[in-house]
């Protein structure tokens, strides 16, 4: 048994327990079971909670991704650029409506896309820029904004590590043309299964989203256009909107858990994420390590010795995958986000998570760099 498990959902979900049943029966006894009521309420909870005019419900987080660049034509011939070092659906996005992912190069320090190399990767064929505001930290949007409005790019948010962060003061998904988010259950908002939204400002983009979403459908049986299926359903819906409330509180419990390992891990092998700053309120999804002396494997298995659960973000990078051996990019030709591959753990972190089991993981990293010496 982990002492530490990497996410426990219990401190969340305990007190929250019979609201959450309450809410899922209700559905369950109101027999409306898509699109209505539970969905319309959360859409509407969560635009406000953004800070924009429009939520459209979808299925999930890819879909999300998916649907923007489907409402705003992108297809095969184009390229959409993405960062190097995210979780795959974010290209799979790109891929899935026929448009070619480009690759862009993270900043070390904020393992995020980098400004100055989009837009080296900018061509003629080049339509949309899918930024990524990984493990919680919010992009640097305002030099992205500008090479996005200079080359005349779409610039959306991909928002599935980002609930609640802000840049400038403004939240994640209301900093471009728009955000997708995703909820899937470990997300810093999760459902109870798979569920996602896309969050705009644009009328127009937000009815040809939720129109693409239900089978290109404006009215009941009038198509106009090839959509998919891609919806939110009422029990995910209603249990999306009992745990919302809690959401800015859960963060902030997040950042409590990252500042005490700010402080109590002191190994110089040990590279920490970036502080919040003025500009920057992450929200800490992950609290993803580097470790800079080539140990990452053994450090991960010690820790799983001594019942600390880690996971790498992410092992292999996209463009060595064989999903992505269309693109004969090799290795080295992506340097940092293969850097990031082989360097980059990430460790508990969840609300609730109790000071003395951020201490333990601390302390056990520090020892191991201490003995390794
Ligand atoms: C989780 C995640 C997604 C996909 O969300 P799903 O709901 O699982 O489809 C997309 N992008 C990033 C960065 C993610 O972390």
């Amino acid at each position: 048994m982990a002492t530490v498990p990497f996410l426990d959902f219990k401190p969340m979900h305990d007190p929250l327990r019979d609201k959450l049943d309450a809410a899922v029966t209700r559905v369950s006894h109101s027999d409306y079971y898509i699109r209505g009521k539970e969905c319309e309420a959360f859409e509407q909870a969560y635009a406000q909670y953004i800070g924009v005019k429009h939520c459209i419900g979808v299925g999930n987080g890819l879909d999300a991704i998916q649907l923007i660049l489907r409402a705003w034509e992108i297809g095969p011939g184009d390229e959409v650029i993405v960062p190097s070092n995210t979780y795959i659906a974010t290209a799979l996005a790109a891929s899935y409506v026929g448009a070619t992912p480009v690759f862009v190069e993270p900043v070390l320090e904020t393992a995020e896309i980098d400004p100055d190399r989009i837009e080296a990767a900018v061509t003629p064929r080049t339509k949309a820029i899918v930024v990524v505001h990984l493990q919680g930290r919010p992009c640097d949007m305002d030099p992205i904004r500008a090479v996005a409005q200079k080359h005349g790019l779409h610039l959306m948010e991909d928002c599935a590590q980002a609930h609640g962060a802000r840049y400038k003061g403004v939240k994640t998904g209301a900093l471009s043309e728009a955000g997708a988010f995703s909820f899937y259950p470990g997300k810093n908002l999760g459902a109870m299964g798979d569920a996602g939204a896309v969050v705009t400002n644009d009328r127009e983009l937000a009815d040809k989203v939720r129109y693409i979403a239900n089978y290109g459908s404006d009215v009941k049986y009038h198509h106009i256009y090839k959509g998919l299926n891609s919806r939110l359903d009422e029990m995910q819906a209603a249990v999306l909107s009992v745990k919302l409330p809690y959401l800015d509180a859960w963060n902030e419990d997040r950042v409590r858990v990252a500042e005490k390992y700010r402080r109590a891990i002191t190994a110089p092998e040990v590279a920490l994420p970036l502080a919040p700053d003025a500009d920057h309120e992450p929200v800490y999804h992950v609290y993803g390590i580097r470790v800079l002396n080539g140990q990452r494997d053994a450090l991960a298995a010690h820790l799983k010795e001594q019942g600390i659960e880690t996971i790498m973000h992410y092992p292999t990078p996209m463009h060595l995958q064989g999903a992505y051996a269309d693109l004969n990019l090799t290795r080295g030709s992506l340097p940092l986000a293969e850097e990031f591959s082989a360097t980059e753990l990430s460790i508990p972190i969840f609300p609730g998570m109790k000071d003395e089991q951020v201490l333990y993981v601390a302390d056990v990293i520090n020892r191991f760099f201490g003995a390794h010496r």
